[in-house]
C-alpha cells in the first residue's frame, strides 16, 4: 500500500469568538489517502492555518522538506519509520511547535489506515487492551460576570456532571492569568471558596481535579494557596505555573498536598522527559495530536510508566481525537481517566457535527471502541460546511 495524497482542511465554527480562550472552535483535519482506496483521518489542536501550511508547503533544501512531498509513495503501515523521516527532514522548521502538531494529525490518520487495513481497532495494534473500560472525566467551565455568578455556575456544573453519571470532573477555576476565559478577575481566597463549594456540592465519593490554567508566576505564591486545599481531596492540580517553569514545577511536585499535572501544550517525548525529570510532575497530560500522534504519545506513555507517573491525556477537539485518545488509554495500565464529554454536553459545533460520538458512556464508563481503525465516521457534509478557504 502506498500514500497517494494528503488533504488538510481548516475548519472554523461559524460563531467563532476570537476573544474566547477555546480551541474547540477550529480544527485542522487531515485525510491521508492510499492507492488501495483506504483513507485515514486525523486532527490536531493548534493554529490550523499554520499547521496546514506545514503540511502543504514545498521544501527548500534537504533539512527543510515539505511534509506532503516526503510522504507521497511511502507505505502507511510504516508509522515509526514515517515519524522519523518527517522529524529528521523537517528539522530546520520543525522539531517542536506547529510542525509536530501537523505530524500528529498525519500520524493519527496513518494509525486509522493501519487498523482499517488489518480490520482491527487501533488499541489492538498498540499492544492490546489492558482494561475493560475507560473512565471519563468532565471538564467544567463556568460562566459569570461576577465571582458570585462564576461560583454558582461551577457548582451547578459539578452537580450536573455527577447526576449525568460521571465519577470524576475537573473544575476549571481561573480567575486570573493568561488563560482567563471571561476576563473576570478574582483573588486566590475567592478561588479557594469556589473549589470548597464544589467539593461540598459533589460530596467525597467523587474524584475532583482542579485546572487553574497557568495562573501563578511562581511556585511559592501557588503553594501559599494550595496548602489550604489539602482537605479537599483533589486528584490533581493542573498547570498551576507557566509551561516552561520546570524548576517551579519541581518545587510544587515536592511540596504540594496533591498530584501536579501538566503537559497539554507539549510537543514530542523530549519535552515530556524534561517535564518529568526536571519538573517532576506526577501526571503527564499528552494531547495525542499535539504531542506528535499516537506513535509519539505511546512513547510518552511508556516513559511515564518507567518513572511511575500517571497519564491523563488532554483532549479538546472532536470525536477524531477522542477516539485516538481512547485507543491509547485502553492500551496502557496507568491512565486512570481521559478527558471526555458527550457531544450533548459540549458547546462546540465542530464537536457536535463532525463525527457521531465514537464512544458510549454508561454508568460513568466508556466501553472500548471496537470498530476497525480509530472507529470513527467523518460527516462529510459537516466537513464541507465548516471548511474555510485558505
Ligand atoms: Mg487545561
Amino acid at each position: 500500500m502506498k500514500i497517494v495524497d494528503i488533504e488538510s482542511y481548516v475548519l472554523v465554527a461559524p460563531d467563532l469568538r476570537q476573544d474566547a480562550t477555546s480551541s474547540s472552535q477550529d480544527n485542522l483535519v487531515v485525510i491521508v489517502r492510499t492507492d488501495e482506496g483506504i483513507y485515514g483521518v486525523g486532527e490536531t489542536d493548534t493554529g490550523p492555518y499554520i499547521a496546514k501550511s506545514c503540511i502543504d508547503s514545498p521544501g527548500s533544501h534537504t533539512m527543510a522538506k515539505g511534509m506532503k512531498e516526503l510522504l507521497i509513495g511511502m507505505d502507511p503501515m510504516d508509522t515509526s519509520a514515517i515519524w522519523e523521516k518527517l522529524y529528521v527532514y523537517t528539522a530546520m522548521s520543525g522539531r517542536r511547535g506547529a510542525v509536530i502538531c501537523a505530524m500528529g494529525a498525519i500520524d493519527m490518520a496513518l494509525w486509522d489506515i493501519k487498523g482499517k487495513a488489518l480490520n482491527l481497532p487501533v488499541y489492538k495494534l498498540l499492544g492490546g487492551a489492558q482494561k475493560e473500560y475507560i473512565i471519563p472525566y468532565a471538564s467544567l467551565q463556568p460562566n459569570g460576570n461576577t465571582v458570585k455568578e462564576y461560583k454558582e455556575s461551577l457548582v451547578a456544573w459539578a452537580k450536573k456532571a455527577k447526576e449525568y453519571g460521571y465519577k470524576a470532573a475537573k473544575m476549571e477555576c481561573t480567575l486570573d492569568g493568561p488563560y482567563n476565559h471571561s476576563g473576570l478577575k478574582g483573588t486566590d481566597e475567592e478561588m479557594t471558596d469556589i473549589i470548597r463549594a464544589c467539593r461540598e456540592a459533589v460530596g467525597n465519593d467523587f474524584e475532583m481535579m482542579v485546572d487553574v490554567q497557568y495562573l501563578w508566576y511562581d511556585a511559592h505564591s501557588c503553594l501559599r494557596t494550595i496548602r489550604k486545599w489539602e482537605d479537599l481531596n483533589l486528584f490533581f492540580l493542573e498547570t498551576p505555573l507557566r509551561a516552561d517553569n520546570l524548576e517551579g514545577y519541581a518545587i510544587l511536585a515536592r511540596e504540594a498536598p496533591m498530584r501536579i499535572a501538566a503537559g497539554e501544550w507539549l510537543n514530542t517525548r523530549f519535552e515530556f522527559i524534561e517535564l518529568m525529570d526536571r519538573g517532576l510532575v506526577h501526571v503527564a497530560q499528552p494531547d495525542v495530536g499535539r504531542v506528535g500522534g499516537l506513535t509519539e504519545a505511546m512513547r510518552v506513555c511508556h516513559l511515564a510508566q518507567d518513572r511511575g507517573r500517571l497519564i491523563v491525556p488532554h483532549c479538546w477537539k472532536t470525536g477524531i481525537g477522542i477516539a485516538a485518545t481512547a485507543h491509547m488509554a485502553a492500551a496502557i495500565p496507568h491512565c486512570p481517566f481521559i478527558e471526555y464529554q458527550p457531544a450533548e454536553l459540549c458547546e462546540s459545533i465542530l464537536r457536535k457535527e463532525l463525527t457521531p460520538d465514537p464512544l458510549v458512556m454508561k454508568n460513568g464508563k466508556l466501553l472500548l471502541p471496537d470498530k476497525p481503525g480509530l472507529g470513527i465516521e467523518l460527516n462529510w457534509d459537516a466537513m464541507k460546511k465548516f471548511t474555510v478557504k485558505t
